[in-house]
């Protein structure tokens, strides 16, 4: 439990608002920085409601905190497993219900960093990280910018776990060579690299430890696995966008994050709100919303490009500023949706922070 810590005694500031997680800097007893991410499998609630059928279906199949649970307790097995392999992620604590306690990371996500003294070495690492995790047979499927943190010395971390899947999903090749075009995108677009990016093929790679397996039996039942993969699915590669959406509905607002450490002050176009609805146990509404999505897939390049072999040029600088442009219409209109706030929920986490409600078994 995490009272093996100490429990967490304060918490700071917001790090990140991401497509289904609130991560908070937080302080346990003994004085130790870490970070809590606060699963909200939901709260990409407004993201396209357009099937009504789709929505009362999963309504009735799943809670939002009951797959925010399946994903903590994914992630922070994903990050137990990783950590005992010397990959560069956070430290796994603990993990209780629908929240993981890890490692605070120094480092900034590399979305923010402007220059680096050797982007070739920085690039390839992160490469070289995607074809270990292959070797054990994982794919992280969200491989961005967004979630690599980097420090002064230019060491990585990557961290976001949770829709990582085995290289035995169906889409695994599809989703490696995802992470690894948009890692390549990014450093050729921001830094101008090109030739010294060592790019891999998926069918180079020898799976020799086989992680997924031990981390599938020691997580949940097929059951459980079929429908987290249903609602996660639609996350996978999405960060980048929904950053985007938080980049501009929260812009001007980091400054006022930094000096306060109350919960409640912040975070406005935080929808994570309608989730703790319903005595926080059946935000349906949440859950269901994430499905259906019919405009929003086709303008998500990465669902849509062909993927044959990572080894190509890249397709042309015109297709993707067109694609962005339509994605950040569309982050305009959610975050705009977002901005619903609903101050009783947020009271509600509030005063279950205060009351240490998420914290220890009791
Ligand atoms: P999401 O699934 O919501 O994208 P992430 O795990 O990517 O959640 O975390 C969101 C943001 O929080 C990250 O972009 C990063 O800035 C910050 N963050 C997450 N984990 C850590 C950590 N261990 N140390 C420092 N910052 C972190
Ligand atoms: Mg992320």
């Amino acid at each position: 439990a995490l009272s093996k810590r100490d429990s967490i005694t304060r918490i700071g500031n917001r790090l990140g608002v991401g497509k289904e997680a609130d991560v908070y800097h937080a302080e346990t007893g003994e004085g130790e920085h870490v970070v809590i991410k606060i699963h909200r499998l939901g709260r990409t609630s407004f993201r396209a409601v357009k099937d009504k059928r789709d929505y009362h279906k999963h309504r009735q199949s799943a809670s939002w905190l009951y797959l925010s649970r399946l994903a903590a307790t994914r992630e922070h097995a994903f990050l137990k497993a990783l950590h005992e392999h010397n990959f560069p992620i956070p430290v796994p604590i603990d993990c209780n219900r629908h929240i993981v306690v890890m490692s605070l990371v120094d480092g900034y996500p590399l979305t923010q960093i402007r220059e680096l003294g050797d982007p070739a070495k920085v690039c390839n690492t992160l490469l070289s990280v995607a074809v270990r995790l292959a070797e054990h047979g994982l794919v992280h499927c969200d491989l961005n910018e967004f979630n690599i943190l980097i420090n002064d010395d230019e060491e990585v971390t990557v961290i976001d776990f949770p829709q990582m899947v085995s290289t035995s999903h169906q889409d695994a090749q599809e989703y490696f060579q995802r992470d690894v075009e948009s890692l390549y995108k990014f450093f050729r677009h921001k830094f101008g690299l090109d030739e010294e990016i060592q790019l891999v093929e998926y069918s180079e790679v020898k799976r020799t430890e086989p992680l997924d397996v031990v981390v599938e039996a020691s997580g949940f039942g097929e059951k459980e696995l079929g429908e987290f993969e249903s609602v996660i699915q639609t996350h996978r590669g999405v960060d980048q966008e929904q950053e985007d959406v938080d980049a501009e509905s929260d812009s001007g607002e980091d400054g006022e994050a930094e000096a306060g450490s109350d919960l409640s002050t912040r975070g406005s176009g935080n929808d994570a709100e309608e989730c703790i609805d319903n005595e926080g146990f059946q935000a349906t509404l949440a859950v269901t919303e994430i499905n259906g999505q019919p405009e929003e897939q086709t303008a998500q390049p990465p669902t849509n490009e062909p993927i044959a072999g990572v080894q190509r040029k890249m397709t042309s600088l015109e297709i993707s500023q067109k694609v962005r442009k339509q994605r950040q219409k569309q982050a305009k209109k959610q975050a705009s949706r977002r901005n619903v706030v609903k101050s009783e929920a947020k009271k509600k986490v509030k005063s279950e922070l205060a009351e240490g409600a998420f914290w220890g078994y009791d």
